[in-house]
């Protein structure tokens, strides 16, 4: 058994997580962004909660009619929790005792004595509890209470909120006994998680017990449908993930913690056969998803519009958790490319420099300029252009908090016979009996040195994945080390070309610039004077640069009805001119939109061969 495991903590599997303690990010990319969460976004998220009154709920419960907030916002204050725990525990975190101390106590003040704990339903003047199967979000609250929890009991960073968690949960298990579901997934994993924790073999049983009920069209009828709640189709019968994205993520990753857990095989390969073919037709090429806007739902296949993506941060969170356990069940190291790609360009882009505001949506195509948001107030939808301090629906936040604290558990594991480095970034590393010193530039900078510190007499085998863009597969040094020893690893971080699948209608006869796990991006604030986004087409024959591609500007016909009767690809000056050579420059992806409102894309249009 792992040692102060994390988020995540499986009986069985082809490899072992690490604990929180044994990983300590000391710099970097992440461990940069580590901090910035720890002395930073906590406490923002906090004084955000306060201010719209979120905690204010839990404090007078009885005051129905004053509540603040929507349905889930009980979900923030267990979120911010759970990241609080990691943050205080981890290796170098900083500590937020008084926060832990002031929200444990806010839950085990607003619960119910027959456990029930929600700050939205049940009383004089409030909607009767689980009266809103779809929407209600009660279950969904109780697993991030739950999540919450483990984490408390894990770090031992907020004593009495496991007690807290089981009592809402023994509540939940006896009202959800026979039959019943909540329409927004969550409940499931944190049940299972639990169960990891307390032993309690019924917390298992409730969670299959939710899986195996859903898929039945059970749910009143909504005019999203039932896929949108994945009650169209029962998860192990279905194809491909599908409606509400962050949804399907929660469901799967609990249907995998089951899985794995109960050693119902069938269910966890129907779920790695989801992904794959999820992974295949409906992801963004920043590792992103979700590309409806109305119900924040999955497309169908290849229906990836670069200037619709929704591509919710929360999606990207769910994509590591599901691909971190699909991992640890099945030792696949390509699910660390998944990894590495929705860290590098969903949730480092989701976050401001200075942790304070936060994109919730991702488009991959800005045409115009966004409007900043107001400090003052939340952004009442999920805006897009600029990130905002917070907003109405503030669910990315807190999400993105939780998972940058627990960081360093979802970069290595281990197994019995020795450590595998899935993801590079300057970190000291105690696993299988080594300890490690990892040194590198990444994701800038390919080269990657392991440092061995210590060892035991017996072999091991050190196994560092080698990313899909520079090879894929593995590298594996397995012998007697000694502390001195260096195993050292060179990635080729170039700029390359990507072209997309044909079938992905929106972007066809476009190209796009990847350096490493990076996706690169044109913003127009680096573009040269009158130069526009819209008017340019990239050589494609010509080698990428470090940060610019050769192009072309191309002067555009404004006719008064732009459908025309011949292809129209090469007609793009009235006058005859050569289109002007232009150099374009690109950035990160990851880094747009923080010099201004800006327009952007991912995606370029290529100049016709
Ligand atoms: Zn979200």
């Amino acid at each position: 058994m792992t040692a102060n495991p994390g988020p995540v903590a499986p009986s069985r599997g082809v490899l072992r997580p690490v604990g929180l303690h044994q990983v300590r990010l000391t710099g970097g990319f992440w461990g940069q962004r580590q901090a910035v969460n720890g002395t930073a976004t906590i406490e923002h998220c906090r004084e955000w909660l306060d201010r719209l009154g979120w905690t204010g709920n839990f404090r007078d419960p009885d005051a129905a009619l004053r509540r603040r907030g929507r349905e889930f916002s009980d979900s923030e204050v267990y979120k911010l929790t759970e990241a609080a725990c990691w943050e205080t525990a981890r290796p170098g975190g900083h500590p937020h005792g008084e926060l832990l101390a002031e929200f444990t106590a806010l839950a085990a003040g607003a619960q119910a004595d027959d456990g029930y704990l929600h700050t939205g339903y049940g009383r004089p003047g409030q909607p009767a509890r689980y009266s809103d199967a779809n929407f209600g979000h009660e279950l969904y609250c109780a697993g991030h209470l739950l999540q919450a929890a483990v984490a408390a009991a894990r770090t031992g960073a907020a004593p009495g909120l496991l007690d807290v968690a089981r009592r809402a949960a023994d509540h939940a298990c006896r009202r959800f006994a026979a039959e019943g579901f909540c329409g927004h997934p969550e409940i499931e994993p944190a049940l299972v998680e639990l169960y990891r924790v307390t032993g309690e073999e019924r917390y298992l049983a409730q969670a299959a017990a939710f899986i195996e009920r859903r898929g039945r069209r059970s749910l009143p009828e909504h005019e999203f449908g039932w896929r949108y709640f994945q009650d169209d189709t029962p998860l192990r019968d279905a194809e491909v993930f599908g409606g509400h994205a962050v949804r399907a993520l929660y469901l799967a990753i609990g249907a995998v913690d089951v899985a794995v857990e109960t050693g119902d095989d069938d269910l966890l390969a129907s779920v790695a056969r989801q992904f794959d073919r999820t992974l295949a037709r409906r992801t963004y090429i920043t590792g992103g998803v979700g590309s409806r806007h109305l119900d924040e739902a999955f497309g169908d296949d290849f229906a990836l519009p670069p200037d619709r993506a929704y591509s919710e941060t929360c999606a990207g969170v769910a994509t590591v958790m599901l691909a971190h356990r699909l991992l640890l069940a099945t030792g696949e190291t390509r699910y660390g490319d998944v990894v590495d790609r929705v860290l590098h360009n969903v949730i480092a882009a989701a976050v401001a420099d200075d942790g304070r505001s936060f994109f919730y949506a991702h488009t991959l195509h800005q045409r115009t300029p966004a409007e900043v948001p107001p400090a003052e107030h939340e952004q009442l939808r999920f805006g897009g252009g600029q990130r905002a301090p917070w907003f109405e629906v503030s669910c990315c936040l807190t999400n993105v908090s939780r998972l940058l604290a627990s960081l360093g558990t979802y970069l290595v594991t281990e197994d019995d016979a020795g450590v595998q480095i899935h993801q590079y970034a300057p970190m000291l590393v105690a696993a299988s009996g080594l300890r490690l010193q990892i040194s590198t530039g990444y994701p800038e900078a390919g080269e990657v040195t392991v440092t061995v510190l210590e060892a035991p007499a017996e072999e091991r085998a050190l196994t560092l994945r080698v990313p899909a863009w520079a090879g894929g597969g593995t590298r594996v040094e397995r012998r007697v080390f000694a502390a001195g020893d260096e195993v050292r690893l060179d990635l080729a971080v170039r700029p390359r070309w990507t072209f997309p699948d044909p079938r992905v209608d929106a972007v066809r006869g476009c190209a796009a610039v990847e350096v490493g796990p990076v996706v690169m991006c044109a913003e127009s604030i680096d573009q040269e004077d009158g130069v526009r986004l819209d008017e340019l087409q990239v050589d494609t024959a010509v080698a990428p640069e470090a940060n610019a591609v050769k192009g072309r500007s191309i002067s555009p016909v404004d006719d008064p009805w732009p459908y025309r009767d011949r292809h129209t690809t090469n007609r793009i000056s009235t006058t005859g001119d050569e289109p002007e050579p232009i150099v374009v420059p690109l950035v990160p992806y990851h880094r747009w939109a923080r010099r201004g409102p800006s327009t952007m894309r991912v995606w370029l249009p290529t100049v016709p061969s």
